[in-house]
């Protein structure tokens, strides 16, 4: 059997950031072609040009009016939170993790619970095409044995780590230090680097964790060098007042990390807020990496996150959905929050610099780059195909759009997973939206 085959239409990926090299930064063919070789991108381009090259019979499939994209990359999301998206009545970050996410988190110690909602946010992922996704758990190993073995099911990259949390949450959530440590441990050796999978080592924010429990998650990253680490950072206001008193012997925020040596080209801060110029030039002197929120950030009420401030301090930022204090699965819609955050601030946020967020940007602030987040050859093929009328209002909207910026800027202003037509995963197709009358392949 011909191992090789390709798909053609409307495509487009980033090689660089739009901030820093403007247009240059796209690649946009009208008909493009991505040929694809045992799950890897072989050729990238226009389609005319590449057509000579296949040999006779290579199987192309045809998705005529729809708008190839690089497979979307969400560097922070909770799946214990799946089900309580949309909690009316939390308040702020403090209140909300006592009143909602709490309660639901404690669910996940039913092996049969953890498995179902896990299918379902794996599924769920696919349906708005993300194809990789940096993954809390909860305190309980079963929530990541669970995520972890569907999305093993399904070929997908996931990141995924239990929570370590010793302080201030309800008893039935807490570990210890030791604790911590052994079940990360096995998780670790059972999963890490396991096909596409890999472990991220998740203290949940400073202040559930004890100074004895942030340094065990600093051991753990000096054993096992290649795992990540994710975790929460100045979100909130009445959060960051609360760290300065339980850690009243770091200078801010992200000393109480950088004091366990948590910081490294493999850690992942959601939010950074509310972070100062020298905790964005520590960031961006130890490599580590933002997960920027929109959606979660506006829920919650934490603040407006000013991108530019993080670009010029040279940290890597991705986009993030942060299910449930985030509102969607969908990057579309995340985009649709920071653009908006953005204006709030004076700024704008191209469609571009977006989708660059939303593909390459995430690859590059997990350290994937070259392996996800655009058609570089020898790249993961994990793309998706965007159905460009996938509701009366887009339709219309797009009808005269003859320009890509344009174009990209109302699908990800309305769009969402109703745009997703195909979701492929290492070059096969592991989501359809079951239309089977858009493509002629
Ligand atoms: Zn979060």
């Amino acid at each position: 059997m011909n191992t090789i085959h390709a798909v053609r239409a409307e495509i487009l990926d980033f090689t660089a950031d739009p901030a820093t090299h403007g247009s240059a930064a796209l690649r946009h063919y009208e008909d493009g072609m991505l040929v694809i070789e045992a799950g890897r991108v072989l050729n990238f381009g226009d389609a005319q040009a590449l057509l000579p090259t296949l040999a006779p019979n290579t199987p192309v499939t045809h998705y005529k009016d729809h708008l190839i994209i690089p497979g979307m990359i969400d560097t922070h999301t909770h799946l214990p939170q799946t089900s309580m998206v949309a909690a009316h009545g939390g308040g702020q970050l403090l209140n909300w993790l006592n009143n909602c996410t709490f309660p639901t988190e404690m669910r996940f110690s039913d092996a049969q619970y953890a498995d179902r909602i896990a299918g379902f946010f794996i599924e769920e992922l696919l349906r708005n095409g993300t194809t990789t996704a940096m993954v809390f758990g909860s305190v309980h190993p079963t929530s990541v044995n669970a995520v972890f073995k569907h999305a093993m099911q399904r070929d997908m990259r996931i990141i995924a780590g239990k929570v370590m949390m010793d302080s201030h949450c309800p008893n039935d959530l807490q570990d210890s230090p030791e604790q911590a440590y052994n079940d990360s441990k096995a998780l670790i050796e059972q999963w890490h680097n396991k096909g596409r999978l890999q472990y991220a080592v998740t203290p949940r924010f400073a202040p559930s964790c004890s100074v004895e429990q942030l340094n065990i998650a600093g051991e753990l990253l000096a054993e096992y060098p290649s795992v990540y680490m994710q975790t929460h950072l100045s979100e909130n206001t009445d959060e960051c007042d609360w760290v300065k008193t339980l850690f009243p012997e770091a200078k801010d925020y992200l000393d109480v990390y950088q004091r366990a040596n948590l910081l490294g080209r493999r850690s992942i801060f959601a939010h950074a807020i509310h972070v100062s110029d020298d905790e964005l030039k520590r960031l961006s002197e130890h490599q580590s990496s933002i997960a920027h929120c929109p959606s979660s950030n506006l829920f919650i009420g934490s603040g407006l996150f000013n991108l530019k401030r993080c670009e010029q301090a040279k940290v890597q930022i991705g986009m993030a959905s942060d299910i449930g204090a985030g509102t969607s699965f969908s990057l579309f819609q995340n985009y649709n929050e920071a653009y908006k955050i953005q204006q709030l601030q004076g700024e704008t946020l191209s469609p571009f610099k977006g989708l660059y967020l939303n593909t390459l940007g995430g690859a590059r602030a997990l350290d994937l780059e070259g392996v996800i987040g655009n058609f570089n050859q020898g790249c993961e093929a994990d793309f998706v195909v965007l159905n460009k009328s996938a509701s009366p209002l887009l339709k219309l909207r797009l009808e005269d759009s003859n320009e890509i910026e344009d174009t990209l800027f109302a699908l990800m202003m309305l769009g969402d997973d109703r745009c997703v037509s195909r979701t492929y995963i290492m070059g096969e197709i592991a989501y359809s939206d079951n239309d089977d009358n858009d493509n002629d392949g």
